[in-house]
């Protein structure tokens, strides 16, 4: 039997209607912050990504999806690696979508000089080569938001306050949720910041693992969420990004936090909080369920070269993403679910095959009204028709018999109650509509 990849998931029933839902909320609350809905394609030039998340990153090095087509594959084969390839035979499953984000933003010119900030929101499947576990997934779904050109620290409040308000809307209780932020610093203080953790790290040379060695040279501050417990310890004495920021950073972030007071959201400032992926400049956040045991739900920050990066214009950036499972593990263990209940439906039943006709007219009659309608297909006996419309959640049933049909009625049955009355036919759509509301 063919089976699913692991750490992919089929969605259906109720887990496909939970992540609807929360396309669903997001879509109303981010459209009352002006943001519309774009997306960008599976696939990407691999440049993309390099280019945007950083070479050194295991996002890029290690978890990414590369795409051949099946004759790519066989020169590849031959060939033994990929140096002859052109850039754009160099492909890759989004892992993210952030960089596919900018890179649309530049190639259509989304912010031209002096227009307004592009505010773009996306729901779509990412993709990483992880090792599959709980909450970790090899594709997994997102919602994530892209401001671009907008350089104020009300943005990054706003981003940040949205966020909170969209774990709200979900349902979850926030008391249980931590909202960790930090500034990185930008291209003018990061770098001296950036040369004080290597030294730091290289002073600790005998103390630290491998993987820290090897970042202390391509990305020293991702020593900070090291998975090696004894790292961490040491680099909770190392140099902290906010004792480091030059004078215009210190001001943006303590502006973010005077927004975020004034908005009356709670955070916590974490100055080890760096975010995985390179692109990150000043303000980052991520928000963490206290109860779960499924580590991030929820992160972004400021991006503000990522443009350049991507060949455009320097053009600012803010954005966020949220991982639909790992929400959907947390509010389960807060008591809550995103899932909305199944759809009721009317069901009309057909008492013999005369009847089929008729029953073919009202089933359309009623879905033209926009009624959830279901009929019988299988020429059930009427019996194991109610049963049928029972386990699909049916409100009503239409019963259609012969004295019916010759009389031009129809028997509306209740399902609950099972209390029945008679309709003319030509108002079936009404009366069942003012039934079930
Ligand atoms: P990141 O871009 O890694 O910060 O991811 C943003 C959010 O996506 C995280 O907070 C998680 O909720 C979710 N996420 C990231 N990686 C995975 C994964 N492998 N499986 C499921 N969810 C993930």
């Amino acid at each position: 039997m063919a089976q699913r990849i692991q750490g992919t998931e089929d969605l259906f029933g109720g887990y496909m209607r939970a992540w609807q839902h929360m396309q669903d909320v997001a879509r109303e609350l981010f459209g009352a912050y002006g943001f519309d809905m774009i997306e960008t394609p599976a696939i990407e030039q691999v440049d993309t990504f390099v280019h945007g998340i950083g070479e050194s990153t295991d996002v890029v090095r290690k978890e990414m999806f590369r795409v051949v087509s099946g004759a790519l594959f066989q020169n590849l084969l031959e060939a033994g690696s990929e140096q002859g390839l052109k850039a754009k035979q160099r492909m890759a499953m989004r892992p993210e979508g952030t960089a596919g984000v900018v890179r649309a933003a530049v190639e259509h010119n989304f912010v031209p000089q002096g227009a307004a900030p592009a505010k773009l929101w996306y729901a779509e499947a990412m993709f990483r080569g992880e090792r599959p576990q709980k909450g970790r997934l090899r594709q997994f779904h997102q919602v994530g938001v892209e401001w671009l050109g907008a350089p104020d620290a009300a943005a990054d409040a706003e981003c940040i306050i949205m966020l909170m308000e969209f774990y709200k809307r979900l349902g979850f209780d926030p008391a249980k949720l931590r909202l960790s932020i930090n500034s990185m610093g930008d291209a003018a203080c990061r770098p001296a910041y950036r040369e004080k953790v290597r030294a730091f790290i290289l002073d600790h040379a005998d103390e630290m693992c491998e993987d820290c060695l090897e970042r202390a040279e391509i990305n020293p501050l991702r020593s900070f969420d090291c998975k090696n417990d004894h790292c961490r310890e040491v680099m909770a004495a190392a140099p902290l990004a906010t004792d480091n920021l030059c004078d215009e950073c210190a001001e943006h972030y303590a502006k973010v936090k005077q927004y975020l007071d004034a908005a009356g959201v709670a955070y916590v400032e974490d100055p080890t909080l760096v975010r995985g992926l390179d692109y990150y400049t000043r303000t980052v956040f991520e928000v963490e369920a206290l109860e779960g045991g499924v580590g991030a739900i929820g992160g972004g920050g400021r991006f503000d070269g990522l443009m350049e990066l991507e060949g455009g214009k320097p053009t600012p950036g803010i954005g966020f993403a949220v991982g639909f499972e790992r929400i959907a593990l947390a509010l389960a263990a807060q008591g809550g679910t995103l899932e909305t209940p199944e759809p009721t439906c009317v069901y009309v039943a057909c008492a013999g095959s005369e009847q089929r006709d008729a029953v073919f007219s009202a089933t359309l009659a009623l879905r033209e009204a926009g009624i959830r309608t279901e009929a019988d297909y299988q020429g059930r006996s009427l019996k194991s028709q109610f049963k049928q419309a029972d386990k699909l959640g049916a409100r009503l049933c239409v019963v259609l018999g012969s004295d019916e049909v010759a009389a031009g009625v129809a028997t509306l049955r209740d399902m609950e109650t099972h209390e029945q009355v008679q309709v003319p036919i030509a108002e079936l759509a009404r009366e069942v509509s003012a039934r079930i509301g």
